[in-house]
């Protein structure tokens, strides 16, 4: 549990040059032009991070969720938000290979694996964010076709993206009502919203997505009609953790920042890891992110043999590895005084990408609500 084998070890390098090599140089001026940096996540999936726990006969590369919690920590070090879209890509294109049948499998998942194609997950709407339940978008059944309308919100990925994952509602109020879409870019009444300006995560595109008598036939829909909430929350199970090593990745590469700006910068004729107060900040970044990454690491390892609650243990994982990244990040930002604050250094892009994983795949606050409820039912 504690020891990564040989294969891991391979896998979390391989992932670690590939983000010193292809995407950190270039992170700081992709976050200003807001660049979403296609070229690379393409480069990756020809490594097989398209599709690493979507399974090998439709081009996934068959890995555990254990190897992707590696993999992204590792591409976050380059870039918090190009890993961060890739795992959202990734909860997708398995969301496909994992609820589609066979003919929806070889139809999407291989040119999803190799990122010919890219992915968007949609579920948040205007009016339906934490209470993902209450969604409202329609999906009228018509003959051999559902038309759809309705808006969703705050879609990574939208207008770039081939493929999106929707979560509609066929039935009554409730998660009973809702079922999963397979709707392809291009469908006449498909229509995307501005690019949103926000805080961080600016290297991916971020946009309301319209349905406006929008027709999908029925052979789209992965499952049964009323299963797609819980196919939705199945996704978000490895979301959380890919969104948590995220956060890892981002403070990692923030505590090494500062560690080699203290060897170099000098204030009352020290340097400044001659400081106790700064080497016990020091210590205590360390230690914090080794406690969440030991942790995320055991909630994968849950998600992988399916235990029972591996979806609280993926909660907890969340809440803790982003709000301890945040803070990681927040902290080696300090450490560098003055100079944190400049978009050359990097590092105070990597606080603002990491801001928005307390937020999406679930704020923190409903990562609290999950961990309770189980609690709770397994009290009575
Ligand atoms: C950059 C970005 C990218 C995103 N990408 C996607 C995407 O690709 N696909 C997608 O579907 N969604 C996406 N989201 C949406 C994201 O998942 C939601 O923003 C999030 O779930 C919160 O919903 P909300 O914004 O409507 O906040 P609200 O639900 O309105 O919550 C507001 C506040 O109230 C708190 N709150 C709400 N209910 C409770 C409760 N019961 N108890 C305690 N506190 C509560 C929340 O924690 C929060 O602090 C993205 C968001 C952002 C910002």
């Amino acid at each position: 549990m504690f020891t990564l084998s040989e294969d891991q070890i391979a896998i979390r390098d391989m992932a670690r040059d590939f983000a010193n090599e292809q995407i950190a140089p270039y992170a700081v001026e992709w976050d200003e032009k807001k660049h979403f940096p296609v070229e690379q996540l393409r480069a990756a999936a020809a490594l097989g991070m398209g599709g690493i726990y979507v399974r090998e006969d439709v081009g996934g590369s068959g890995l555990t969720r254990l190897d992707a919690a590696l993999i992204f920590e590792q591409l976050a070090t380059g870039c918090p938000g190009t890993s961060a879209y890739l795992s959202i890509h990734n909860m997708s294109t398995w969301m496909i290979d994992r609820f589609g049948d066979d003919t929806q499998r070889r139809q999407w998942v291989p040119r999803l694996a190799s990122m010919e194609h890219f992915a968007s997950y949609c579920l948040t709407e205007p009016g339906a964010g934490s209470d993902a339940a209450a969604l409202k978008t329609k999906a009228v059944r018509n003959g051999d076709h559902y038309i759809v309308d309705g808006q969703k919100q705050f879609i990574s990925g939208a207008g770039s993206a081939d493929i999106y994952v929707v979560m509609v509602r066929t039935g009554g109020d409730g998660p009973k009502g809702i079922s999963t879409l397979v709707i392809e870019a291009g469908a006449p009444g498909l229509s995307f919203g501005a690019n949103e300006r926000k805080m961080g995560w600016n290297v991916q595109p971020t946009r309301t997505v319209t349905f406006e008598g929008v027709r999908v036939p029925v052979e789209n829909r992965l499952g049964e009609e009323g299963e797609g909430f819980r196919i939705a929350m199945a996704g978000l199970d490895g979301g959380r953790l890919n969104i948590g090593a995220c956060s890892l990745g981002g403070a990692q590469a923030a505590l090494e920042k500062a560690l080699s700006y203290m060897r170099e910068r000098k204030a009352f004729g020290k340097r400044l890891d001659e400081f106790q107060a700064l080497q016990f900040r020091l210590a205590d970044m360390a230690t914090e992110l080794e406690c969440a990454r030991t942790f995320l690491w055991r909630a994968a390892s849950a998600l992988d043999a399916k235990a029972p609650d591996a979806t609280q243990l993926c909660a907890m994982a969340k809440r803790i590895a982003t709000d301890r990244g945040f803070e990681v990040a927040n902290d080696a930002l300090q450490m560098h005084g003055g100079y944190g604050y400049l978009a050359d250094y990097g590092i105070e892009k990597i606080v603002r990408d990491l801001r928005v994983h307390q937020i999406l795949e679930g704020t923190n606050e409903i990562m609290r609500l999950i961990v309770a409820r189980a609690l709770i039912a397994q009290g009575n």
